[in-house]
């Protein structure tokens, strides 16, 4: 929810070509794929332009009217979705691509339309996600470089456990934690790019799985997504924690094994891009 000025500060928006939303609903909808959240985005910031104005409050109450998803497009019916999220940058000259906060007074030269959302002004600039204290400064450069787009980065940066987890088992294998000199060399960057392109349409992720580990269970209740191997008569193994954090759900073994698989073949580039790399 911070805005560009926090960027040193926080991961929301960490450089001018992309930022998340997830913490404004972002991907709280049954259709959250990158298309359908694109569009939605686009369609809705459009919308903004043509019918709401930062200094008209009834104007920005009827747009939040209109444009709100209701309960039943929602995956977590109890989390509101904002209808101010859009894209920031629709107006410039290339194509759209940062997620942003519409009636944030940055955008708006100073006037705050955050109290016509689904918060107010105040949570909106007090929330930071988990992230934050989680993340270690390196393990969040390394996202910001490798994850190049606004739909994927929001999915790698609220995602703290896959980062750090995936940093451990390459340094199981390495025999060492990756330092931040390491983590920056440019194979490095585009290794872990494709582990955490692996998020963009996961084939094994279940009907929720878009929030990882997170499984609805309510309207704002949440519980952990169970191991994948979990029901299943196979052993559990390391790579399975990374499954989990995609949202994975698989009815067969042979699921299992090929999701494995296809989690194994990034890691292993990157374990090899960091050994040949680390001093
Ligand atoms: S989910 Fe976290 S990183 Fe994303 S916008 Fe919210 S506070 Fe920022
Ligand atoms: S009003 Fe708050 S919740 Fe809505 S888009 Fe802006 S920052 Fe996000």
């Amino acid at each position: 929810m911070s805005t560009p000025s926090d960027k040193l500060r926080t991961f929301c928006h960490p450089d001018g070509e992309k930022s998340c939303g997830a913490c404004c609903g972002m991907y709280n909808h049954v259709d959250h794929g990158r298309d359908q959240t694109w569009q939605r985005l686009l369609e809705r910031t459009q919308a903004y332009f043509e019918s709401a104005r930062i200094d008209d409050e009834e104007s920005l109450r009827a747009f939040r009217r209109r444009w709100e998803d209701d309960a039943g497009v929602k995956l977590l019916t109890g989390l509101p979705s904002c209808p101010f999220l859009g894209f920031v940058d629709l107006l410039s000259a290339h194509e759209p691509q940062v997620v942003g906060c519409l009636v944030h007074p940055l955008q708006n030269e100073g006037v705050d339309g955050r109290d016509c959302g689904i918060y107010d002004r105040f949570l909106c600039d007090d929330y930071l996600c988990a992230a934050h204290d989680v993340l270690r400064r390196e393990e969040a450069r390394l996202v910001i470089d490798a994850v190049p787009d606004s739909y994927l980065y929001g999915l790698v940066i609220t995602n703290p456990r896959f980062v750090r987890y995936l940093l451990n088992m390459v340094a199981d294998e390495t025999g060492a934690r990756p330092t931040a000199k390491v983590l920056a060399s440019p194979e490095v960057v585009d290794a872990a790019g494709r582990c955490f392109a692996l998020f963009d349409d996961w084939p094994y992720r279940g009907g929720d799985g878009i929030f990882g580990q997170v499984k609805v269970a309510g309207e704002l209740d949440t519980e952990r997504r169970a191991m994948p191997a979990d029901g299943l008569a196979v052993a559990e193994e390391p790579v399975d924690v990374l499954l989990v954090c995609l949202g994975t759900e698989c009815e067969t073994v042979l699921q299992l094994e090929r999701a494995r698989e296809l989690v194994r073949q990034p890691l292993g580039e990157l374990i090899r891009a960091v050994a040949k790399v680390q001093p």
